[in-house]
């Protein structure tokens, strides 16, 4: 079988070079070019596949670029609202053979933790969030953690489920963030990567449900899935629950 000819975008950055790494290793794919802010491009136009890992000011020029040489994405790069998500369609049913994968987690543990949370969401009426991360992480609360509030909400909004129980009147913070109903509490350590545990709560008994990401590679077989997934797969793709089939 041919070998999948990948480039990648952001390949000076964190998860840019661990991407990089991940490609070479794999026996099925192919590492055209890694270029960063600095680097000319056309390196990549070459790649049937761009993987993006660079900034929300800078990727959507890349799928711009890409999208029009035909060129398939697989897009870690954060900063997605629902505006650009459309763009992206768009240019998707422009471009009709292009496939694009945009996924804020390429974890497949925080992948399964959020799809567990969001089946356990019905049965408890109390659910709270704790995302914790080393402490160089510039927003707050996670991508992944208003990810995963959403889809509690959303799971307990199918199942008539009211507000979660909160006697809570004087609070000067201390009850976190809340997204779509849900509380959100934000740790930022030295010493931890990327940590999240939902807890829920129902008379009698908690469930907690943990993740913990320890390196930036526990991305990769995310990446690489999400790589092979694209090439067969045109239009846009978001997350990577599909990739699993979950
Ligand atoms: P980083 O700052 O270490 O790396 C980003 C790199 O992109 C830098 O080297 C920068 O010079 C480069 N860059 C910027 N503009 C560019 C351009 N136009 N062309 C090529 N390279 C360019 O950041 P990071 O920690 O690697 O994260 C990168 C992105 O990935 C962020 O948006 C982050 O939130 C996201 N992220 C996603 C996941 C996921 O699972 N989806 C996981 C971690 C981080």
């Amino acid at each position: 079988m041919d070998q999948i000819r990948v480039g990648v975008f952001g390949a000076g950055g964190r998860m840019g070079a661990e991407a990089v790494r991940a490609v070479e290793r794999a026996g099925d794919l192919q590492l055209v070019a890694g270029v960063d802010v600095d680097d000319d491009r056309e390196l990549l136009s070459d790649a049937q596949v761009a993987v993006d890992f660079t900034h929300p000011g800078a990727v959507m020029d890349n799928i711009e670029w890409c999208a029009a040489r035909g060129i398939h994405m697989v897009i870690g790069t954060t900063g997605f609202t629902a505006e650009r998500l459309a763009r992206v369609a768009a240019l998707c049913e422009q471009n009709p053979g292009v496939g694009i994968l945009i996924a804020s987690n390429f974890s497949i543990g925080a992948v399964l933790m959020m799809s567990f949370a969001e089946q356990a969401a019905r049965f408890y009426p109390s659910v709270e969030i704790i995302e914790l991360h080393h402490p160089n992480k510039v927003d707050a609360p996670s991508g992944t953690s208003v990810s995963t509030a959403r889809r509690i909400a959303a799971a307990r909004a199918a199942a008539s489920m009211g507000a979660v129980p909160d006697a809570t009147v004087h609070d000067d913070g201390a009850r976190g963030a809340v997204v779509d109903g849900i509380h959100i509490h934000g740790v930022r350590l030295q010493g931890l990567v990327a940590h999240q545990e939902v807890l829920l709560g129902a008379t009698g008994e908690t469930l907690t449900i943990r993740h913990d990401s320890f390196e930036r590679t526990s991305f990769m077989p995310g990446v690489l899935a999400g790589i092979r997934h694209v090439v067969d797969h045109p239009g846009l793709t978001e997350g990577i629950e599909t990739v699993l089939g979950l």
